[in-house]
Parts: structure tokens; C-alpha cells; sequence
């Protein structure tokens, strides 16, 4: 093992300016997009988010899908509970863990040549 692809990048920074990304640009630009399209504001550049944070990401996409999908409709609960629980699962994970928890990478691949 070496330390060579260890990922130094601060939470929601641009590799190639630095820019920090606020809550909303994390949130409109990333969340909400296409992997492939998440593009720097400031400077235009295609990024990917760290294979790190796809990993963080998918479990805890998978996680929460389990239990809104599989064990929520199980439980003997009022409909609008189980509503509520799934949203009470689903949103924080939206609006709170990913636009805190990504880190951008350059992309590797130029999906765009002149
Ligand atoms: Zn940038």
C-alpha cells in the first residue's frame, strides 16, 4: 500500500482553483445533477467527486433505500408515520451528508476536446 492516491482535497473545493463551493453551488451544481456534468462555478472545470465519496455515497443511498423501501412498509405504523420516517431519512441525507461529505477530483477522462 502506498500513499500515492491518498485524496488530500478539503470537502467541496475546487482542484483546480480552489474554490470553495457554498451550500448552494454543493446543492445545485452537484446534488441534484448528473455525476458527469458537475462542473466548477468559478472556473468552468469538469470535476468528479473522489471515488471515496462515491463509496460514502452509495452506502448510504443503499442503506436508506433498505429501510424506506423494505422495513418502513413492514412496520406496523400509521401511513403518514411511515411518510414522515422515510422523509426524515431521505432529506437529511440530501440536503446535509452528501453537500458536506463530497470531495472533487479532476476528471480523468476529456469529455470535451477542442
Ligand atoms: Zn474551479
Amino acid at each position: 500500500m502506498t500513499n500515492t492516491t491518498r485524496n488530500k482535497n478539503k470537502i467541496g473545493v475546487c482542484p483546480y482553483c480552489k474554490h470553495e463551493w457554498t451550500y448552494k453551488e454543493r446543492l445545485l451544481g452537484y446534488v441534484i445533477k448528473p455525476r458527469s456534468r458537475t462542473k466548477c462555478p468559478k472556473c468552468g472545470e469538469y470535476l468528479e467527486p473522489s471515488t471515496m465519496t462515491m463509496v460514502y455515497e452509495y452506502l448510504a443511498i443503499t442503506l436508506v433505500l433498505i429501510f424506506v423501501i423494505f422495513i418502513i412498509p413492514q412496520a406496523p405504523w400509521l401511513h403518514w408515520t411511515k411518510v414522515l420516517l422515510s422523509a426524515a431519512l431521505l432529506l437529511p441525507l440530501i440536503f446535509i451528508f452528501i453537500p458536506f461529505s463530497v470531495r472533487f477530483e479532476k476528471q480523468v477522462y476529456n469529455v470535451k476536446k477542442k
